[in-house]
């Protein structure tokens, strides 16, 4: 044991959650290492898209980050083949590609110093003193006082805690070449309830994805021929409904690989931001990651109930009262935005 280099933080995961904590902990003058199995710049399947409360986030965590993107305001919502809400966002979603906007995140946090390795987690074990011995694929062994789990959606050291995964919606996506304006389209139809299909124009192209019931090759391509959308090759990828909790105190499992994505809409990345944040305030300040969290565990429990009320006929009469009420509808989302900035405020 005594050969065994041992590090102060272990992050399993160079995602956006993964790195953001990296660089957090790193700035903060932590010992921290990263890893990754990838080879970076890496694909990875995701619509990309940056809300504002995502962006405004990742700007305040990672002072001077810069990644490209395709700022869209535009957007077009539309339940059944009723009318089109259609009405310009008073804040832009950013549409990123996410292979070189997770390279430019891993990137800003090795330009301030920070310290990564290309290495695959197979597994970990508690040790008497409370340190925590790491060990990957290759045979190389760690000792960590912290280990954190930033492994995404099928993550190892998630599933060797709490066993397989529960709960995981299956999404699908295909990319084509840009036409037509810049724009975010969500459509809603009792067909695919609980889910919906969309169109984001992302950086030099647009990307159609397809939630429902039943997500696969058939019932996709039924949607894109409703829409008159020729078919290409499709992706896909799962996005974990289940927030677990860890039940080791040293061991934190952050985005993804802790269920944080929002169980309706399934974005992640502001919540693998915010959880990045909350795991480093866990760390730094010797608290129980069940604390610094608390706000989105609550969140995420919200969500849940939110989600189930928004696919029954209740929550689709109220959705097609938006649809007709384009202005109200506006109002809402560009109300939401600004409210996140608020909570955003007093996270600092
Ligand atoms: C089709 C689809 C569309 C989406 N669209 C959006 C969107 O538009 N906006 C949005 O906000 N969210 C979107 N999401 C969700 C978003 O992609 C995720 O929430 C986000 O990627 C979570 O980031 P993460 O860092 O937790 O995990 P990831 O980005 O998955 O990163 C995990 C990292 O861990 C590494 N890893 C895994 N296992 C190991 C191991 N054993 N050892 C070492 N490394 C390992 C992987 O290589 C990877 O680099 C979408 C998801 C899907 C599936």
């Amino acid at each position: 044991m005594n050969n065994i280099q041992h590090i102060n933080v272990l992050v399993i995961g160079a995602g956006p959650a993964g790195s953001v904590l990296s660089y957090l902990l790193h700035r903060s003058g932590t010992d921290c290492l990263l890893v990754d199995r990838a080879t970076f710049p890496r694909e990875k399947i995701c619509g990309g898209g940056l809300t504002p409360k995502a962006w405004r986030l990742l700007d305040q965590l990672m002072p001077g980050i810069k990644y490209d993107y395709v700022p869209v305001r535009n957007m077009r919502i539309q339940l059944e083949d009723g009318p089109m809400c259609q009405f310009q966002s008073q804040l832009e979603i950013r549409m990123t590609n996410r292979k070189d906007f997770d390279y430019a995140l891993l990137q800003h946090y090795l330009h301030a110093g920070g310290r990564f390795q290309k290495e695959a987690f197979r597994q970990y074990e508690q040790l008497p003193d409370g340190r925590i011995l790491v060990t990957m694929e290759s045979g190389l062994q760690l000792t960590c006082n912290y280990l954190v789990g930033a492994d995404g959606a099928v993550s190892r050291v998630r599933h060797q805690m709490l066993g397989k995964a529960k709960d995981q919606m299956l999404f699908m996506e295909q990319y084509v070449e840009k036409s037509g304006p810049d724009e975010v389209f969500v459509h809603f139809s009792r067909k695919y309830a609980p889910g919906c299909f969309y169109k984001f124009s992302s950086i030099g192209r647009d990307i159609y994805g397809f939630r429902g019931p039943e997500t696969n090759r058939q019932t996709f391509s039924q949607v894109l021929r409703d829409f008159n959308i020729p078919e290409t090759r499709f992706v896909g990828a799962l996005i974990p409904l289940n927030t677990v909790h860890s039940t080791i105190d040293n061991i934190i499992l952050i985005g993804d690989a802790g269920g944080f994505p929002n169980k309706v809409t399934g974005e992640g990345l502001y919540d693998a931001f915010k959880t990045a944040y909350n795991a480093q305030c866990a760390i730094l300040q010797h608290k129980p990651f069940d604390q610094t969290n608390r706000q989105v565990f609550r969140k995420m429990k919200r969500e849940e109930k939110l989600f189930k009320f928004l696919f029954s006929p209740m929550g689709f009469r109220l959705l097609d009262f938006a649809m007709r009420h384009p202005r109200f509808t506006k109002w809402i989302l560009d109300a939401k935005m600004k409210r996140e900035t608020f909570t955003l405020s007093r996270l600092f």
